[in-house]
């Protein structure tokens, strides 16, 4: 018999490529999304295949899954800074409300559950890389206090549920991830930067473009997800690729792979935005045999091709 994976989020960027990668595993997927940020493009392809179920829901509302569920992947969230500042109520009740209802879920099924956390936990890090052990430096009441919150308080529920009724839980702390089936409009730094690069427009570096952020290829997150998921690891887990850029100077990569003579156009810099980000991943590399694999360079040639096709 098929185990059952229910993945929340589904039809969003991280979220498909995992019912996608989930199915091919052999796995049946219940995706549940209300299409706040997601797109049913993302699952169009899955929508024939038999061991694909979709679920039109809002998982701030409890939710029932018929039969056996063995598995229960929580991913819905905005997770665009200018998404969840243009939803703020909304991404604190996915992260409180949802992160409830589905550790609610899991429980009467008696499944695995496990949190899409994220770096953000680490706020604007004072400690570099960041490890699993750093507690972080987080505004609460800042614009991305809304994502920053919601997150430490999902992570603060899933080891309360952990604790209390011995669930086997997961938290993925996951960091800044790109590729096909982004939103070319969600404003994150590498659908903005590509999008612009193909029309010949400027791209818009944020303040001096100092900040420093570590971008992982879609393929590897999700091997990383997937092997935390059938690890006995219960403790937080940092997933992404420890190779760090200047916004700066990964605008002149993209410019220097699409071949655009685009420009640069200073912004600026939004409130709190953090100014180094780093994912120590020694605990991955130790507990999950994982590293990725994928370069940026090779990463953004598929995100790049991905683009100009879509
Ligand atoms: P995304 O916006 O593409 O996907 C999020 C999905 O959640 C969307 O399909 C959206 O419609 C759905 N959703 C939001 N609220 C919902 C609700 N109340 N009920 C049902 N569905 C709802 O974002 P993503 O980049 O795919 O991120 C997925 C998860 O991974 C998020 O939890 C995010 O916090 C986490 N994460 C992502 C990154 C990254 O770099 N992509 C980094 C850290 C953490
Ligand atoms: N950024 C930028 N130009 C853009 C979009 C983003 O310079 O058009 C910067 C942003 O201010 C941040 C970094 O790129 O310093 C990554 O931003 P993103 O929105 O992708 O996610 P974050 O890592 O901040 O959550």
């Amino acid at each position: 018999m098929k185990k059952t994976v229910v993945v929340t989020g589904g039809a969003g960027f991280i979220g498909s490529h995992l019912c996608r990668f989930l199915l091919s595993k052999g796995f049946r997927v219940v995706c549940v999304d209300n299409f706040l940020t997601g797109s049913s493009v993302n699952i169009r392809d899955l929508m024939g295949n038999s061991d694909f179920v979709f679920m039109n829901h809002d998982v701030t509302k409890p939710l029932e899954i018929p039969g056996h569920v063995h598995f229960v992947l929580h991913f819905a969230s905005a997770a665009s800074p200018v998404d969840y500042m243009r939803f703020p109520i909304q991404t604190l009740k996915v992260g409180s409300l949802g992160t409830h209802n589905l550790l609610g879920l899991a429980k009467a099924k008696k499944a695995v559950f496990m949190l899409a956390s994220t770096s953000e936990v680490y706020g604007d890090p004072l400690v570099h890389p960041q490890p699993e052990t750093y507690w972080g430096n987080v505004n609460p009441i800042g614009p991305r206090g809304v994502y920053d919150e919601a997150k430490r308080f999902s992570e603060a529920l899933t080891m309360a549920y952990h604790r209390f009724h011995r669930m086997d839980t997961k938290i993925a702390r996951i960091f800044n991830t790109y590729g096909p089936c982004m939103r070319k409009d969600d404003g994150r730094v590498v659908p903005n930067f590509v999008t612009q690069a193909l029309s010949g427009k400027p791209l818009t570096v944020h303040g001096d473009g100092s900040q420093t952020r570590s971008f992982c290829y879609i393929t590897d997150m999700v091997e990383g997800i997937y092997r935390l998921m059938l690890s006995g690891v219960n403790d937080p887990v940092n997933l992404g690729n420890p190779e760090e850029f200047t916004v700066m100077d990964f605008a002149k990569k993209i410019l220097e792979l699409t071949g655009s003579r685009g420009k640069i156009a200073f912004k600026p810099l939004p409130v709190d935005d953090p100014k180094t980000r780093c994912p120590g991943i020694s605990k991955a590399r130790k507990l999950l045999k994982w590293e990725p694999k994928v370069s940026v360079g090779e990463g953004l040639k598929k995100t790049i091709e991905w683009f100009r096709k879509n």
